[in-house]
């Protein structure tokens, strides 16, 4: 084992870590904001080259533990469009929204809650009359403009509506995934011979109109949710089950690269919490922004099934048939978002370097599992007779990991590019390596370089990957 890069120290960014996170996710092909070119579409974003790895494997990771290794746990993949009678069922027609305050003067919406909330310090959603009031007697200022001349308080829905050939009404493209694993409980329950207590998983996407999207991806109109309602007996001993779900969801976390210490529980007080709800517990995360909701985890009693039961008049009962007992489930919905997760292993991953005396290097330490490139294929000279053989190594590589080949710049430069988008491995075939038939593999968190034999090369990356 040989080094050439010297050892280097942790030091503390100077800059907004945000803003270097927003800037290297669109330079280095993560995240793009949406429709640029037209001049942007807020709250909408897409993901590049890398992120859509990245995204992927966050996803497959997520499938992983939570479904695919689980025999209590199937999955679903529903449409978006869903019978507009659902909407009605779950109350998402009547109330799904925020409140909203506009100002008079410059035309921004905001929502209310914020607004009051950052000006005082006092958390009155769900009180339009009392906010308008502290907004109107405390004389908030617009964060925008900096007058204070607002409307009133109104609730808003943020279902985004459409329609549909040959269905009257509003069709809603759906706020959340959960409405289309209800509809088929029935039919999974009459397909598969699975017994309660179990889960239904699916990841999809859901569409709010967000009063204000913002903070790059953490609130957005058009993003994924990885979801299951997990339905349990309704004596069963909720309280375990539950706290079980939540130390899953942190270690799913930290999965991604989050340290225990950066995420917190917030338990919905008593006052707040839906009628149906006997508890709700956010998972926060500390982000550059401050602690805000990951995940979330909610016990929705009966409702979901009891609502859709009513609106459809289809029984959405389980039938125990070793106790011969009929009854309606209760529910546990972990719940967790595809993009805040992303922005979780950005932010996590995100370490500038001191090299030396003067140089620096900026790493995003992915954990192996979700990085985007595993591998970097790298010729150290771009003379054929070493571009050819790398090249074939390279394809060889590529069937087992993502792989990435490069052979501009010196090999320095290099390495700190795949440093910057969190490739764990590089792979570097020299003129040594046409006679000893071996590379050097160079790890991108010690730096350290390996000289590995070519034979031997799957197998070792495949261990250190895995
Ligand atoms: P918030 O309080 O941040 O608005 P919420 O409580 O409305 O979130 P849920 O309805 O519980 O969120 O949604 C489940 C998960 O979906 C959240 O924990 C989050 O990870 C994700 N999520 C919700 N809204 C958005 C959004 N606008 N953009 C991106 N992810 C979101």
């Amino acid at each position: 084992m040989k080094t050439n890069e010297e050892k280097p120290k942790k030091e503390e960014p100077v800059l907004d870590k945000m803003e270097k996170i927003v800037s290297l996710a669109k330079r280095r092909g993560f995240v793009y904001p949406g429709s640029e070119i037209y001049g942007g579409l807020s709250g909408t974003y897409s993901y590049g080259p890398l992120g859509v790895e990245l995204k992927n494997n966050i996803k497959q990771l997520w499938w992983k533990k939570f479904v695919s290794t689980r025999p209590d746990v199937v999955g679903v993949d529903g449409p978006i469009l869903l019978h507009p009678k659902l909407w009605e069922a779950s109350g998402h027609t009547e109330g799904f929204g925020d409140a909203m305050v506009d100002c008079k003067e410059c035309k921004k919406r905001f929502r209310a809650d914020h607004l009051v909330e950052d000006a005082t310090g006092k958390d009155l959603e769900g009180k339009n009359e009392e906010m308008t009031k502290v907004i109107q007697d405390e004389k908030i200022k617009c964060p925008n403009c900096k007058k204070s001349n607002w409307t009133e308080v109104k609730d808003f829905n943020m279902m985004f509506k459409t329609q549909m050939n040959g269905i009257e009404g509003d069709i809603y493209l759906r706020p959340e995934t959960a409405g289309a694993i209800f509809v088929e409980f029935k039919n999974i329950v009459d397909s598969t011979r699975i017994k309660i207590p179990f889960g239904i998983a699916q990841i999809g996407k859901a569409f709010r109109n967000e009063i204000v999207a913002g903070n790059f991806i953490f609130r957005l109109r058009e993003f994924e949710q990885m979801e299951i309602e997990y339905l349990i007996h309704p004596e069963a001993d909720w309280g375990i089950l539950f706290d079980d779900w939540i130390v899953k969801q942190e270690e799913f976390a930290m999965e991604l690269g989050a340290k225990k210490e950066d995420l917190r529980r917030l338990e919905h007080p008593k006052e707040k919490l839906s009628h149906y709800s006997k508890k709700t517990v956010d998972i926060e995360y500390k982000f550059p922004f401050g602690f805000k909701e990951l995940y979330g985890l909610a016990h929705r009693g009966d409702f979901d099934l009891t609502k859709h039961s009513e609106f459809s008049n289809e029984k959405l009962e389980y039938f125990d048939q070793d106790k011969n007992e009929r009854f309606t489930p209760h529910i546990l919905e972990p719940t967790f978002g595809v993009e805040r997760s992303l922005l979780l292993a950005l932010v996590a991953a995100y370490e500038e370097e001191k090299i030396g005396e003067d140089d620096e290097r900026v790493v995003l330490r992915f954990p192996k599992k979700i990085a985007p490139v595993k591998v970097a294929v790298l010729p150290l000279s771009k003379k054929e007779e070493l571009s050819k053989p790398t090249l074939e190594l390279f394809g060889k590589l590529n069937e087992h990991f993502v792989s990435q080949y490069d052979d501009t710049q010196s090999i320095g430069k290099r390495y700190r590019r795949q440093d910057e988008i969190g490739t764990p491995y590089c792979v570097t075939f020299d003129f040594d390596s046409l006679e000893d038939k071996a590379v050097t593999v160079r790890d991108r968190d010690t730096m350290q370089q390996e000289r590995i034999n070519i034979d031997n090369l799957v197998d070792y990356l495949k261990e250190k990957l895995n």
